[in-house]
């Protein structure tokens, strides 16, 4: 059974065409992609429609094997078209040709290595650090329903009408656009200052119960600028959350604020010359780039990069790359915005020089191992270049990305690599050193973090595993 005359079927165990989405019709009519409809568009990888390396342009007019949007792999499988986007825009190059087996697997259930209760227990227990956590992307079920209560803001008859029942609804997405549906619902209800802080203490509570005591977390203000919430109501909601994970969790944070580079440049520097105030107190630490690599290059935002830091010289700098963009996209970030680690960046590894210099420098990836299986970057973690870059001694952290959506907090990410690579504590005592070596607080705190490590090794070598 094929989908519709000139469509690509998905042999991914069952057949289920869907009809198009709204944004391949746009598409496909010579269109343009608009704005989802909760406002701003989603801060993203993957979501351009962008030819690459000669493609022909996107025409999609074929439908979608639902049987690749399961509860652990809501994405395509990949049958004769590009890959899956995921965000604002849905986009999607299905290409005509012979039928062929869908690609798509379970991932979560293929683990190469047990991990013991011991080891989980340690693995909870090391100390870490995480330097690529989206707050936005930590809302859950949990905490959207008193929001949008408290806000009266109101949600759609069709939505489930408990935490629960959302829970539910969110381990079977039928689809992108499903997704996208309670995502842009969810972002609605984050409107006042109290919010914002609400978010970001329920992801401190949750991390820090997996033993997070250090976090640099993203934010994205045009994802909130743009529905009319005051850039001071985001920042100083997450910052007073900081200051309370501090006192009462003894965990340490900063935040950086990401621009959405899939819109226009000059909005982009706006929002970082609105953010003025934030960069020069130090209240914002940061600046980062996130949503759709391709076809938004780091050097497109070589301005923002030097606005921001001549207001703030001390600011630190990072910018997603070499995720779906290629390796010359980490290049590119270091020499042209003068990024000081790279987010994800598991494609550095297609340039051989590049690993040396990464590993030189000491430069540190933020990978994202549940993220990159759920977005289809690899199919298993096992496929992650991991061991690699250890054995290259280019440092790397762990990170969650958005956990609320993609399957697990800062530990799970933790667990997900032991079952793929199996490591002994002793490798473990060393990437979670090397996350601390990398992040952005002062000596002394990591100091503290490494002697922290070093005890929790010291009494798991006495306990068999
Ligand atoms: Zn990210």
């Amino acid at each position: 059974m094929l989908g519709k005359p000139g469509g690509v079927p998905c042999y991914c165990m069952s057949l289920h065409p869907l009809p198009l989405y709204s944004r391949h019709r746009a598409l496909a009519a010579g269109g343009t992609p608009q704005t989802s409809p909760g406002g701003s568009p989603r801060r993203r990888k993957r979501l351009t429609p962008s030819p690459r390396n000669g493609d022909p342009p996107v025409t999609c007019r074929y439908y979608l094997p639902s049987r690749c949007f399961s509860a652990s792999s809501f994405f395509f499988c990949r049958i004769g078209h590009r890959r899956a986007a995921l965000g604002a825009y849905i986009f999607e190059e299905h290409r005509a040709g012979p039928a062929r087996r869908c690609s798509f697997r379970p991932q979560h259930s293929m683990s190469d290595y047990t991990c013991s209760q011991t080891m989980r227990d340690f693995l909870r227990e090391l100390p870490k650090c995480e330097h690529h956590v989206h707050l936005e992307g930590t809302l859950e079920p949990d905490l959207l329903f008193p929001l949008a209560k408290r806000n009266n803001v109101s949600l759609p008859a069709d939505f489930p009408s408990s935490a629960e029942a959302l829970h539910e609804r969110y381990n079977r997405f039928a689809d992108l656009a499903d997704f996208l549906h309670f995502y842009y619902i969810g972002t609605n209800v984050l409107l006042l200052e109290q919010d914002f802080f609400d978010l970001a203490w329920a992801y401190f509570q949750r991390a820090a119960a997996q033993g997070l005591r250090h976090a640099e977390m993203f934010f994205d203000p045009q994802s909130h600028t743009t529905r009319g919430v005051a850039l001071d109501a985001v920042v100083g909601g997450f910052r007073r959350a900081c200051e309370r994970a501090e006192t009462e969790l003894g965990v340490t944070s900063k935040l950086i604020m990401c621009l959405l580079r899939h819109l226009p440049v000059p909005e982009c520097l706006a929002t970082v010359q609105s953010a003025q105030p934030f960069f020069e107190s130090g209240t914002v630490q940061g600046l980062g780039l996130d949503s759709a690599e391709r076809p938004f290059p780091p050097e497109l935002f070589t301005e923002c990069y030097e606005q921001a830091r001549r207001f703030q010289p001390e600011l630190r700098l990072t910018a997603h790359a070499g995720e779906e963009g290629p390796a010359s996209y980490v290049t590119t970030a270091l020499d042209l915005l003068g990024a000081q680690r790279i987010d994800h960046g598991v494609r550095c590894v297609e340039d051989a020089a590049l690993v040396a210099r990464l590993a030189s420098s000491d430069t540190l990836l933020t990978v994202c191992p549940l993220s990159n299986v759920r977005l289809q970057v690899v199919q298993h973690v096992r496929e992650l270049p991991l061991q690699k870059l250890l054995d290259a001694g280019v440092p790397f952290s762990l990170n969650s990305d958005d956990p609320a959506y993609f399957g697990g907090y800062v530990l799970d990410n933790y667990v997900a690599v032991q079952q793929a690579f199996g490591w002994s504590r002793q490798t473990w005592a060393r990437v979670a050193g090397a996350a601390v070596r990398g992040s952005w607080c002062d000596d002394k705190r990591k100091t503290e973090l490494l002697d922290q490590i070093e005890r929790v090794v010291a009494k798991y070598e006495a306990i068999a595993d």
